[in-house]
């Protein structure tokens, strides 16, 4: 069953025995996961993080999820649960914070320091809950019962929610690696034991479900790693999202077997390494780590930097070498080894930063040419086997785009929930979990909302609109001045184009277009500057769209005098 031509309005009242079930966002994305789920007037929250913007969105820092539903009733919030720690998950937690402070924040301990730095840099108190896997707690009206789970991040947890409507199981990011580094499997036990209780309504974790089989075990890429370390000549760069703690262990691992000191570059990387090193998630031998400093004096052949920028950030470290703006001047002998995944959308900036790099000489290792990553997620195989030991009454596949959404739904129904108990669902659309079955009840607003520098929420999608077409089609203003006295222009009107190819021979063709409009406007009836404005724009813009077949944003400017 699908939503997506459904015309959906406001959902009615919830009955008290019923729990509400509200995509704020990962519904039909990757990223922005937050979840709000409603039960006797009560709201708990889970994850709540950002989305990164794709080249269609200029100027955008990152995407929030819309909060407009919460405004009215942050004090009916209970608590945010944190499913693990990463941006997509905790990145919107400091602006949801802002609007009500003291929001209970629930998670396992490197989730919550993580979030703690953030909370830092926007000057946020916290009001932290800190639980562990096999625990379980009370939250007003919400059982909350958590289970491990892994991830490329530690301490990633499912969600068991008991209420008086049901059980209901979230498994927010995970896959099944058998031979995790830390020895933190997926609890399918626990998995397995809710499947005895009953399992009224499952969400879970779509992004690998197109792809068939089982995720490799983040141990495999130990002998890639290996071999960059045994063959490079000089340096070794390494670049890894600046939460992978696993990973960089195996890079820390390799460092002290071929005798190399380590360097943490770029800010987030430095923060969060100090933090899983503090508490024990990072293994680190005394002396291993050197500061930039110390690391120009040593010879080349002796020093590895781990450093942020895998996906191509122009900002990052790897993007500054890559254009030779970092004090690593980048050179022959030099490896660099990504040792992350390519993000859709990335791939231009990516491809932009490895091309650069290997311009300078460096010899670049990534995962087209070796086995340099693993997934995070849980592919269909894993998914399947899920399935079939959760036992499912209800489907509601949860982190993904469309296509994703759908292969984990068709997953579901292939080991045997019953297709109309499977719901594929886009942000905002709100399903009901009553008398133990789901359904969907209607829509609530779930729109992009924009952080664009310091700004939150101004810019929309119809600014997103200008800014495309300034992209591709360039800006004209139109001046002119109107004799309020006589309604005709004082003098011919004025065009300033930028980005638009300017010449002779359009402005004589506008200026022909807006003498035409005059004329008729005058025909009609006296005209004021704004009506003016208004009929410049629409005129011109009409005349370019059908002579040259361009849409420059045209804006108007007509003072009376
Ligand atoms: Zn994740």
């Amino acid at each position: 069953m699908s939503t997506h031509d459904l015309d959906l309005s406001a959902p009615p009242v919830l009955p008290s025995r019923g729990l509400r079930i509200i995509p704020l966002g990962g519904l039909g994305e990757i990223g922005r996961n937050m979840t709000v789920f409603e039960h006797k007037g009560k709201l708990l929250i889970i994850d709540c993080g950002v989305l990164f913007p794709e080249d269609n969105q200029p100027g955008i820092n990152v995407i929030l999820p819309d909060f407009s539903i919460l405004r009215d009733r942050l004090q009916d919030i209970e608590a945010i649960v944190l499913t693990h720690g990463h941006e997509d998950h905790i990145g919107a937690v400091p602006y949801l914070l802002k609007e009500r402070g003291d929001i209970p924040v629930i998670g396992a301990k490197l989730t919550l320091a993580f979030l703690a730095a953030k909370l830092q840099e926007h000057r946020l108190s916290q009001n932290f809950v800190e639980v562990k896997e096999g625990e379980r707690r009370t939250v007003g009206v919400f059982d909350l019962e958590f289970i491990a789970v892994n991830h490329s991040i530690p301490d990633g947890l499912a969600i068991a929610l008991r209420t008086e409507a049901g059980l209901l199981l979230h498994t927010g990011d995970f896959k099944m690696d058998q031979f995790p580094l830390d020895k933190r499997l997926t609890d399918l036990g626990a998995f397995a034991r809710l499947a005895e209780e009953g399992v009224d309504l499952f969400l879970t974790d779509s992004t690998n479900a197109e792809v068939p089989g089982f995720t490799t075990a983040e141990k495999d890429i130990g002998p890639a790693i290996d071999t960059v370390f045994r063959t490079s000549p000089r340096r070794i760069i390494v670049s890894s999202f600046a939460s992978h703690v696993h990973r960089i262990q195996q890079v820390i691992d390799a460092a002290v077997k071929h005798n190399r000191k380590v360097a943490f570059v770029g800010r987030s990387m430095v923060r969060n390494m100090g933090i899983a090193t503090e508490l024990g998630y990072l293994k680190v031998p005394k002396n291993l780590i050197v500061d930039m400093k110390a690391l120009e004096r040593m010879k080349d052949d002796k020093v590895v930097l781990i450093c942020t920028g895998s996906q191509g950030e122009p900002m990052a470290a790897l993007s500054r070498m890559a254009n030779r703006e970092h004090i690593i001047k980048i050179g022959e002998g030099d490896t660099v080894l990504l040792a992350s995944s390519l993000i859709p959308g990335n791939e231009n900036s990516i491809y932009r930063v490895i091309n650069g790099l290997t311009r300078w000489g460096a010899n670049v290792v990534h995962k087209g040419n070796a086995k340099v990553h693993v997934s995070g997620h849980a592919s269909a195989g894993e998914l399947a086997y899920c399935y079939n030991i959760v036992k499912p009454t209800n489907v509601m596949p949860v982190h993904g785009e469309w296509r994703h959404l759908k292969a984990n739904a068709e997953l579901a129904v292939q080991t045997g929930v019953e297709e109309d108990r499977v719901l594929i669902v886009e942000d905002g659309v709100v399903v009901d979990l009553i008398d133990g079955r789901a359904s969907i009840t209607g829509r609530v607003q779930a729109d992009y909302v924009f952080v664009d520098g310091m700004t939150v929420g101004g810019a929309s999608e119809a600014a997103m609109e200008d800014r495309r077409r300034l992209a591709e089609d360039g800006t004209i203003t139109i001046l002119g001045i109107l004799n309020a006295k006589t309604g005709l222009l004082s003098e011919p009107v004025e065009f300033l184009a930028r980005g638009f190819v300017h010449d002779d021979e359009w402005v004589r063709g506008a200026t022909k277009v807006i003498d035409e409009a005059m004329k008729v406007a005058n025909r009609v009836k006296t005209v004021n500057g704004a009506e003016l404005e208004d009929l410049f724009t629409s005129s011109v813009s009409r005349w370019m769209q059908r002579k040259y077949r361009r849409s420059p944003l045209i804006t108007s400017v007509v003072v009376d005098a």
